[in-house]
């Protein structure tokens, strides 16, 4: 079948891309600009004709997809806006709410072939803070930063407006499925991630121009200030393969999703990224070394890790503060089961996430 997926060249939506193409898909990627789909034409090459590129240049006007949601057999709808910028809400909020309902909307009237729209939503669209320790599933919604918009406007936090974009978009999506059950042919399945890390095969020229949540894992091991705190994560690559599953599995439509791997604290991410930095220099040392010398890096003895922790390949990487991770209180954690029961989940850990992230950060020169 053929897949038409929204704002195909953000972080997630690449992965998405190319995890359709391996499974066989034929893919639609939208962008906002023919600039913007030079990189994925160049980096889906292989794919032949199963891969196209089709312009719409502005999701928030009536009409944007109709073009594009002809003759595909599902839809997944990523383009929405990730950032803490905003002064006005409206510029979160619109292009979330009116891109989600536009394109249904197009599906709705030109979709003729859609089975199923993947809407990618957020954990945004699930959390409450509480001061107590919670753990939240796919029954709560993030009314907090609903009030809290519409109650302070611009005063709103930058964390409430983006949250309130995710939450408001996909309450409208589930409204629309509601209201035109009976005259559209397809259903709707919604995915829920929390921060959403790990290889990087977008266009990106800089550390600088990361997506808001590479920014942050990128920050954590480079600037000393973001150490505390911490919150749930998902490997990108586990993400993609659930909007693939959601198209295949019947059970997930109808459906929001909570797609997490679970908890973490920044620091602990710092560890797993030191020792996976070490693990990198032990290879390039074996590699280097004559075969004596390699057997002893098999064999390593005690001293061995301390001298290489003193002298890491890159020192621009923070250690942090070792051992503070387990310090961390999680106020919050979120529910996968039913991603692990739909969607036959099985994720990645923090020590492959990141032994895979740092790899590609130094392969990058970062
Ligand atoms: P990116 O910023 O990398 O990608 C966002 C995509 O949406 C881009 O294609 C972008 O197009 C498009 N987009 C943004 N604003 C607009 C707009 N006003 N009009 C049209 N298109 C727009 O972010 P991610 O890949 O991280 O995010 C993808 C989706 O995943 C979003 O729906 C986000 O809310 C959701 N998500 C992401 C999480 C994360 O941690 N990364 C966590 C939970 C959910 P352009 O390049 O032209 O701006």
């Amino acid at each position: 079948g053929k897949v038409l997926v929204s704002g195909a060249n953000g972080y997630v939506a690449v992965w998405v891309v190319r995890t359709l193409l391996e499974h066989g898909f034929s893919v639609r990627g939208a962008v906002r600009s023919g600039d913007k789909g030079t990189h994925l034409t160049e980096l889906f090459a292989p794919y032949g004709d199963k891969f196209e590129v089709v312009i719409v240049p502005d999701i928030t006007v009536d009409g944007a997809f109709d073009e594009a949601v002809k003759g595909v057999d599902a839809i997944e709808h990523t383009a929405s806006p990730f950032h803490h910028q905003a002064d006005d809400p409206a510029e979160l909020l619109e292009p979330a709410i009116k891109g989600t309902v536009g394109i249904l909307e197009s599906a709705r009237k030109h979709g003729a072939s859609v089975k199923r729209v993947v809407v990618t939503s957020s954990c945004a669209a699930i959390m409450n803070i509480s001061p107590t320790p919670q753990v939240l599933s796919e029954a709560d919604w993030n009314d907090q930063a609903v009030l809290q918009v519409e109650e302070k406007g611009r005063a709103a936090s930058n964390g409430a407006k983006y949250q309130a974009s995710k939450t408001l978009a996909e309450r409208a999506a589930w409204d629309f499925v509601k209201k035109y059950k009976d005259e559209i042919g397809w259903d709707v399945s919604v995915m829920n991630p929390p921060l959403v890390v790990g290889p990087v095969i977008h266009a990106v020229a800089s550390p600088d121009s990361l997506n808001t949540s590479c920014r942050l894992m990128y920050g954590a091991y480079t600037r000393p200030e973001a150490s505390a705190g911490g919150g749930s994560w998902i490997d990108v690559r586990d993400l993609a393969l659930a909007h693939v599953r959601a198209l295949q599995k019947e059970e997930a439509g109808g459906e929001r999703i909570i797609i997490t791997a679970g908890a973490f604290a920044w620091q602990d991410w710092r560890a797993y990224l030191y020792s996976s930095m070490r693990h990198l220099f032990h290879k390039f040392l074996a590699n280097m070394l004559p075969p004596i010398f390699v057997i002893l890096y098999a064999h390593p003895t005690d001293t061995l890790p301390h001298a290489v922790d003193a002298a890491p390949p890159s020192s621009k990487y923070l250690k942090g503060t070792p051992g503070a991770g387990k310090d961390h209180v999680h106020l919050l954690r979120f529910k996968n089961d039913k991603s692990i029961r739909i969607l036959g989940m099985e994720y990645r850990s923090m020590k492959d996430t990141a032994a895979d992230t740092i790899a590609d950060y130094e392969k990058r020169g970062w």
